[in-house]
């Protein structure tokens, strides 16, 4: 089954086409990354993928659930740990997490807060407040938040960025670790993030898939053999 699969899905606003016809589908279970140059529509596709946004035309289904006519279940199989850190930042990580097991009515709370904990080796953190921890400790536990709910889709952020290399790398083996369970779309700019870790590579350019396919796949296409140099050809950037 396809996680994700969109048919034309198209965002407009006012003056410009963000998303334009996105026909793009990810099996089950796969790591996707979502790559595209600074304004190609990354963003707000997977807005639309997470019931954030309405499209204007087209549609997309999650697992089969649409965004339009059936949002409440397609949304509830999603979750994104988004950009800018969700977390708040004078509680602690535990209490980070029982919130957010509460905002969503789950009975047992505590347990749930520990099993995340554990799974994201974040329970020697505990009793930490989130504004104490480095800017890859704050990621990992906004990654557990969005956990919480168990989604079938999650949708990283640009998960790594700022953090330095050591961090980026701490970072990837949670991703790793996720690798399976749940099916991962990432958006990034660190070509070398989507090339360690995803299965499959799209690239969008204005609104649309310029290209997907594996890094392999990807160079071949674009008849070079470094993958930075194929996304640059791919992606438009140069000037193509
Ligand atoms: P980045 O890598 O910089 O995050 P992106 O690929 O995520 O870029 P989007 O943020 O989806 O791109 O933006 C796609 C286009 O839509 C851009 O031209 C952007 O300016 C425009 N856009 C996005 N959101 C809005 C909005 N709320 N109102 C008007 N235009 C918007």
């Amino acid at each position: 089954m396809n996680a994700i699969e969109t048919r034309a899905l198209t965002k407009r606003y006012k003056n410009v086409t963000a998303v334009d016809a996105l026909d793009l589908t990810v099996r089950e279970g796969c790591f996707f990354a979502l790559l595209g140059v600074n304004g190609a529509g990354k963003t707000t596709t997977v807005r639309m993928l997470t019931g954030l946004t309405a499209p204007s035309a087209g549609d997309a289904l999650i697992l089969g659930r649409s965004v339009v006519h059936d949002a409440l279940a397609a949304k509830a199989l999603t979750a994104v740990s988004p950009q800018e850190t969700a977390v708040a930042a004078r509680l602690t990580v535990r209490e980070n997490l029982e919130l957010m097991c509460g905002l969503y009515g789950l009975p047992d709370r505590r347990r749930r807060a520990e099993e995340l904990m554990a799974e994201l080796s974040l329970t020697d953190r505990a009793g930490q407040t989130a504004s104490t921890l480095s800017g890859g400790w704050q990621r990992r536990l906004s990654i557990a938040m969005a956990l919480i709910t168990r989604p079938r889709v999650l949708f990283l952020d640009e998960p790594t960025l700022g953090l330095d290399v050591l961090a980026r790398r701490e970072l990837w083996r949670v991703m790793e670790g996720l690798r399976g369970q749940v099916t991962l779309v990432l958006t990034t700019h660190y070509l070398e993030e989507a090339q360690t870790l995803a299965d499959e590579i799209g690239i969008m350019a204005g609104g649309r898939l310029a290209a997907r396919g594996t890094v392999d796949e990807l160079c071949k296409l674009a008849g070079v053999a470094a993958f930075e140099d194929a996304f640059v050809k791919l992606a438009g950037g140069d000037g193509t």
